[in-house]
């Protein structure tokens, strides 16, 4: 039954090819980044310094690895992220947001590596009432982030303890399997409790299908969509501690 409606659920998702409410790639990107992207011209981003990026071709022979390894805008926006969907097993290589333009992220943020990114950072105080420690983040995200530790600070502590001691922001580092930035390199992805994890490199040890499991409560999955982030618990290459801003996905609550 589940992989039935997986299966439907990524037929869907592929139909559409586009982010939350019906947006263009461009449109997402706008809406999401105001600060950093100026405007738009057909399947071309302006970003306030004049530099542009293209949304690049949809082709439907690159495989899954190749848009890992290298995704462009178009490739981004391929698998439409579930906000809000049950909690369920995903269907194979469906994995909303593991497909990261780095070009657009560098621009964005910054590279890690020049030490563009470690210097803007800001701290954000995590969960006040219950950890109350300083963590770093990137500054297009540190509201963002800021509401979402408000939120969970206010749940009961059966559920919040989840969410502490973080297993960390930023690094600045590559995602394991792929050698390509994660969003950690950008300061905009956070680690929950490690005790409450499953990864499903770690599960698998590179070898044989991951098979998903989850420990992560809803309602912290919950305030985190709420404020443009993605769980990486929704991948099939799960990694259910992890939580990222991508707004252009996850569009937030207004
Ligand atoms: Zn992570």
């Amino acid at each position: 039954m589940t992989v039935a409606r997986n299966a439907i659920a990524l037929a869907l998702a592929l139909l559409a090819g586009r982010a939350a409410a019906g947006e263009t790639p461009v449109e997402a990107l706008k809406r999401a980044y105001p600060d950093a992207v100026a405007a738009s011209h057909g399947d071309t981003i302006v970003f306030k310094d004049g530099t542009r990026l293209d949304t690049g071709a949809d082709d439907p022979a690159k495989s899954f690895d190749e848009r890992i390894a290298h995704a462009n805008l178009r490739d981004m926006f391929r698998l439409a992220y579930p906000k809000g969907a049950a909690l369920a097993p995903p269907a194979i290589n469906f994995d909303p947001g593991r497909f990261r333009d780095k070009a657009f992220f560098d621009r964005l943020y910054g590279d890690c590596r020049k030490g563009e990114v470690e210097k803007r950072l800001v701290a954000v105080t995590w969960l006040a009432k219950s950890w109350g420690r300083a963590v770093k983040f990137a500054p297009e995200a540190a509201a963002a982030l800021g509401a979402v530790s408000a939120e969970i600070d206010a749940m009961p502590p059966s559920i919040k303890h989840a969410a502490y001691p973080t297993a960390g922001t930023y690094a600045c580092r590559g995602v394991a399997d792929q050698g390509q930035p994660s969003m950690h390199a950008y300061g905009a992805a956070i680690d929950l409790n490690l005790d409450y994890s499953y990864y499903w490199l770690w599960d698998t040890n590179g070898k044989g299908a991951p098979h998903w499991r989850n420990r992560m409560p809803r309602e912290i999955i919950d305030a985190f969509e709420r404020h443009g982030f993605i769980w990486g618990g929704r991948w099939y290459h799960y990694d259910t501690m992890h939580f990222e801003y991508r707004p252009e996905l996850s569009a937030p609550a207004r």
